[in-house]
């Protein structure tokens, strides 16, 4: 048995297994002068340093130096498999031209989609691997990446075996997410249900699932992509293939695709800068985690999701990055915890949750990862700050002095 003591804890924030809402995610449980046990990596106890078990020879001490330790942090929205950049289209937006414009141009996501057709696996692994380390060293030990820039049978594998070959050899845990639906290729132009009859084909959904590429399978309901009927027949068909639903819904216009996503039981609802109240209640009555994702406002200068409301109607609303090439490149999550108490007015706290127990349900993982406690997996992260607050407010600069994976 392998066996681990961090002691010398000043906070020890024990973020309770997710989904976490009302005032346990503005409160969630903090120990001071804290101990925290490992067991063949699985958090075996925690408590007061002085409670701490009495540990064999064959243990090992961690000596945690009056910092503050955390879950380690998950992301569960990333595009971070993707090919090549756009900074062309940010300055075209810095100049006036709106990101829906430049999508209608046949911009945006589509000069992605020719970008990563050109690609091989082999360049995509390449390209996504230093990202991915870099988003590790901020603290993130899980997270989702999706497909959806190759928007081909072949294109949209290929993406998927390079999320999965990074799986395998990376000391972080990817989960893929079938997004075939996230805009019309040219080939396509016009014909959006002949293109979705074909992302839909039911030997190519059995390969991704025979294959296990992806456990969920998203669609971008918007103006300029798929319409609500669209996006209910995509989810609608993967979920019988067994990919559990996942959405985008509600970023630039009002949809209504929340509610209808919440309705057939999809995982998370993620965006949401325009829901209404009716989206609000559908969101209440299902167990669909809402995703907020700030970095997207920030970067396109647009107006955030208003995680405030959610929140105080009871949600467990969870945070991510949503890095992507064309409207967000932000890769540490902590930067997206800074952001979500300047725009979205969350104290860091309930952004810790959110990118935590709250992202593990987002993803389907809550009993096994985003919580300290005891019989879960032990991610933990040992920060040299003194508290979780002072993480946030630090803002950009990275406070984790360890991560401990498994
Ligand atoms: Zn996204």
């Amino acid at each position: 048995m392998s066996s681990q003591l961090i002691t010398n804890i000043a906070q020890l924030v024990a973020v309770p297994p997710g989904p976490v809402s009302g005032d346990t995610f503005s409160h969630p449980p903090i120990i001071e002068s804290a101990a925290l046990l490992i067991e063949n990596g699985t958090i075996a106890w925690l408590g007061k340093q002085q409670d701490a078990p009495t540990l064999t020879d064959a243990a090992e001490t961690i000596d945690a130096k009056g910092g503050t330790v955390v879950p380690g942090l998950i992301d569960c929205h990333t595009h971070v498999v993707h090919a090549g950049s756009r900074e062309n289209e940010f300055v075209q937006r810095i100049q006036g031209a709106s990101y829906i414009e430049i999508l209608e141009a046949g911009g945006g996501i589509k000069n992605s989609v020719r970008m990563l057709r050109e690609a091989t696996e082999d360049d995509l692994v390449a390209q996504a691997r230093p990202r991915i380390e870099r988003m590790m060293q901020w603290g993130v030990t899980t997270l989702e990446a999706k497909s959806g820039y190759g928007l081909s049978h072949e294109d949209e594998l290929k993406t998927l075996r390079a999320i999965k070959r990074l799986n395998d050899d990376l000391s972080i845990e990817i989960v893929g997410t079938y997004l075939g639906a996230h805009t019309i290729p040219p080939e396509f132009d016009g014909k959006p249900d002949a293109y979705l009859d074909r992302m839909l084909d039911r030997d190519f959904l059995q390969t991704i699932v025979d294959e296990g590429l992806a456990e969920f399978a998203d669609v971008f309901c918007e103006r300029g992509a798929f319409n609500l009927d669209q996006a209910r027949r995509f989810l609608e068909t993967c979920k019988d293939a067994g990919l559990t639903p996942k959405i985008h819904s509600e970023q630039i216009t009002r949809t209504g695709a929340t509610k209808m996503a919440a309705q057939l039981g999809a995982i998370s609802a993620d965006h949401l800068e325009f829901v209404n109240d009716e989206d609000i209640a559908a969101l209440q009555q299902s167990g669909t985690i809402p995703v907020v994702l700030p970095g997207c406002s920030f970067f396109l200068g647009s107006p955030p999701a208003p995680a405030r409301r959610l929140i105080d109607a009871g949600l467990p609303v969870a945070l991510a990055t949503d890095l992507n090439p064309g409207s967000c490149t932000v890769e540490p999550l902590p930067l997206i915890m800074s952001m979500a108490c300047t725009m979205l007015k969350m104290t860091p706290l309930e952004a810790l949750v959110a990118c935590t127990a709250n992202a593990a349900a987002a993803l389907g993982r809550a009993d096994k990862i985003g919580a300290i406690a005891v019989g879960h997996r032990a991610d933990v992260l040992i920060l040299d700050m003194p508290n979780v607050n002072q993480w946030a407010y630090r803002v950009g600069v990275n406070g984790v002095a360890r991560t401990i994976k498994n």
